[in-house]
């Protein structure tokens, strides 16, 4: 019988599980994100019947089409944000982890107000310095996570990276570097704002458990679900 994503989810669920357990963390503290930027409605039907709920998705068309085909689970906004189709990712999604520019928090802003709602956000943070990968500096992260937490209708939940491919240390240093970033800048919010300041999205199919190591909370796994070769 050939594996599906149900299978492939079941098998990983079980391997964050005991890495978490491994690492001295519970369960609880870490959530998996399912990437089905790649796959359709299908596969993520039969993820969730592996008892996946997190799903992520990097395009707003296609985070439209499967979050409302699937209202009944989480969805992530994991990709590049333009601003035109801000409209259609706020409210949709739980949690954009994305945000880096100030011009999107302000129009994340406005229209979450129009919808009566708060809308999470994660800041994704450039922490290795490479070229390839979007996001703010770690120096220039703290002025923007002020700048949100002056918005009304936003909520800063915590910091997003993205590690250097095919690189152990590099991947120590992006997380561990993420993680102490957060901790810093908890440090410096107020009480209220810093007790939703808890979050960590770091970690993909092949660097998920050194993530865990480091203290993620959410990772965010694509292929490893729902990939047949991977
Ligand atoms: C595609 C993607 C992932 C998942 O990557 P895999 O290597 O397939 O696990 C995670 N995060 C972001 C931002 C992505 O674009």
């Amino acid at each position: 019988m050939t594996e599906t994503a149900k299978d492939r989810y079941e098998q990983v669920a079980a391997s964050v599980a005991e890495i978490t357990h491994n690492a001295g963390r519970t369960t609880e503290d870490v959530t998996i994100v399912a990437v089905s930027k790649t796959v359709g409605l299908e596969e993520v039907a039969q993820a969730i019947e592996g008892g996946a709920n997190n799903f992520g998705e990097n395009r707003p068309d296609e985070l439209m089409k499967k979050a409302d085909a699937f209202p009944d689970c989480t969805w992530h906004f994991i990709g590049n944000i333009q601003s035109r189709r801000i409209k259609d990712i706020v409210g949709r999604a739980s949690l954009i982890h994305s945000l880096y520019e100030k011009k999107h928090a302000e129009k994340i802003n406005a229209v979450a107000a129009e919808m009566g709602i708060v809308q999470d956000v994660l800041l994704e943070v450039n922490v290795s310095g490479e070229e390839s990968k979007s996001g703010i500096s770690p120096d220039e992260t703290k002025e923007l996570l002020f700048f949100c937490e002056s918005l009304p209708h936003l909520r800063v939940r915590g910091l997003m990276t993205m590690a250097p491919r095919n690189n152990r240390q590099g991947e120590i240093d992006t997380f561990s570097g993420l993680s102490n970033l957060r901790s810093e800048l908890w440090s410096l919010l107020p009480v209220e704002q810093a007790q939703d300041f808890t979050e960590l999205s770091m970690g993909m199919s092949e660097d998920w458990p050194v993530a865990i190591e480091e203290g993620a909370t959410l990772v965010r796994i694509g292929r490893a679900i729902f990939s047949e070769d991977f």
